[in-house]
């Protein structure tokens, strides 16, 4: 499934009369927030969490420079095979000529977002290497051909219905919407895999610098499978990943569960420190990661839009963002989606492409609220609006608009007709209908005007409010 950002209107018009996924969406994020909001509410420190996970990262990527400099030069000396790509082709580049050189020829994944920006599971099949996803929503998505619509929960935007049919379709298996059973057919297609495989590939949650080590968190132990079982292991990581050492990690740990899944902890932790010592016998015999750049650096030399990167993607501002609730993700067009998703498409991939995308937002501020490492998305939103106008990328009706009421502002009388015309016209229709307006009020009203205008109502106001005492005019004074 190849999609883009510039076809958004039309993937958002689909989702919009996709009753089924509506529903499906709804239901899944509503049940997380709750279960998010249960455990926050069991922790009274919660916010003190957030204030230091956010210096933490704020710490870091003011000086990523020197973090990952010591990291490789640590990763090197346990063990630790670095490489380095500046884009996703580099990077695809690099993978396949490790792979050729290792002679690999099947490969088992766990969730990662940051190979999904290098479509890397197609890559791989269109070179003969079979590379299968072992977390079960992404398993599901893998065997649709579509990317995750959500940055943790891969396959939210289907219910057990919708897999039963999958599986049924997809493996030649009896129908069924038991989640036990359907659980139970995609763990004995993994587990011969697991067994087969010549490599593992994951993502990575989080990198300590000092340490030179990575953990990855998750709920299946397909993590633990992939990491653990195979010959050879690959990180895949943005390089904005790192954090300065261990003892910064647990304020993450906490924030990530509950905000990711409103559990108290994540089932699994793995801290992948080197590839396997003569001591204990297990784990892979060689390690390698892969640092990513792809853009980041861009955001990095950006003062105004760096904080973004301080996204530790747990898709809690996806499930309150009430146009994620509405459409999902695939709308968005691209890996990342929902509030995080549209400041990232155009930093990402420019602001031709990425056009459409700062205005999928109410600009309501739930997802600054409930964000655990507290980034201020609305307020980026804004200046990526900016930008889309600065550099000539908005749509000629918006252009048209706004020069239009510039001109229609700077003429007062002609603004007070133009302003007086909408209520008349409006007491000539029938009845309680408000003012038609193609498109927006077929699905919501949009209001009676007044028809006094806004300068006779406020002078209206301002007539009849209750004029203060002079004493309380005294205490306002001091
Ligand atoms: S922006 Fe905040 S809430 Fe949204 S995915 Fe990233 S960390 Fe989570």
């Amino acid at each position: 499934m190849h999609t883009s950002p510039i076809h958004t209107k039309t993937y958002l018009h689909e989702a919009l009369a996709d009753s089924r996924l509506r529903e499906a969406v709804d239901k899944a994020t509503q049940t997380a927030l709750k279960k998010r909001a249960d455990k926050v509410e069991q922790l009274p420190w919660w916010e003190e969490l957030r204030h230091q996970a956010h210096q933490t990262k704020k710490e870091t990527l003011d000086h990523l420079d020197r973090y990952l400099e010591l990291f490789e030069e640590n990763c090197q000396k346990n063990g630790i095979v670095v490489h380095w790509a500046r884009d996703a082709e580099e990077a695809r580049t690099i993978i396949l000529e490790l792979m050729r050189e290792k002679q690999v020829q099947s490969v088992v994944k766990s969730k990662s977002l940051t190979t999904e920006e290098l479509d890397l599971n197609h890559f791989l099949s269109a070179n003969h290497i079979e590379s299968l996803e072992t977390d079960l929503g992404e398993y599901i998505v893998q065997l649709l051909d579509q990317i995750p619509s959500h940055l943790t929960a891969p396959a939210l935007h289907l219910t057990r219905v919708d897999v039963g049919r999958i599986f049924h379709e997809k493996l030649g298996v009896p129908y069924t919407e038991d989640p036990d059973a359907l659980l139970q057919i995609a763990r004995a297609r993994l587990r011969e895999k697991f067994l087969n495989a010549d490599m593992g590939i994951s993502g990575v949650n989080f990198a300590m610098a000092r340490e030179g080590s990575f953990c990855v968190v998750e709920n299946e132990a397909n993590g633990f499978l992939t990491v653990g079982l195979p010959r050879i292991h690959l990180a895949v990581m943005g390089i904005e990943k790192l954090i300065p050492d261990l003892a910064s990690l647990p304020p993450f740990l906490k924030l990530l569960p509950v905000s990711a899944t409103g559990q108290k902890a994540t089932s699994y932790l793995h801290i992948i420190g080197g590839p396997r010592r003569a001591s204990t016998g297990e784990g892979p015999e060689e390690v390698h990661l892969l640092l990513l750049d792809n853009g980041r650096s861009r955001i990095l030399a950006d003062g105004q839009l760096r904080e973004t990167l301080c996204c530790i993607r747990c898709g809690a501002c996806l499930n309150v963002c009430p146009i994620y609730q509405q459409v999902g993700g695939h709308a968005y067009g691209w890996v990342y989606m929902g509030p995080i998703g549209i400041t990232l498409i155009p930093q990402y991939l420019g602001e031709a492409e990425g056009r459409y995308a700062p205005y999928l937002s109410s600009l309501c501020g739930a997802c600054f609220e409930i964000c655990p490492v507290r980034i201020n998305i609305p307020h980026h939103l804004l200046k990526l609006r900016s930008r889309v106008v600065e550099t000539g990328n908005s749509g000629w009706m918006e252009r048209l608009a706004f020069r239009g009421f510039g001109w229609l502002a700077s003429h007062p009388r002609i603004y007070r007709i133009a302003t007086w015309f909408p209520g008349k016209f409006q007491q000539l229709l029938p009845g309680e209908r408000a003012f038609p307006v193609p498109g927006y009020s077929q699905k919501r009203a949009l209001g009676r005007f007044d028809g006094r205008g806004f300068r006779n109502r406020y002078n209206s106001w301002l007539r009849k409010r209750p004029q203060p005492s002079s004493s309380q005019e005294k205490e306002a004074r001091s």
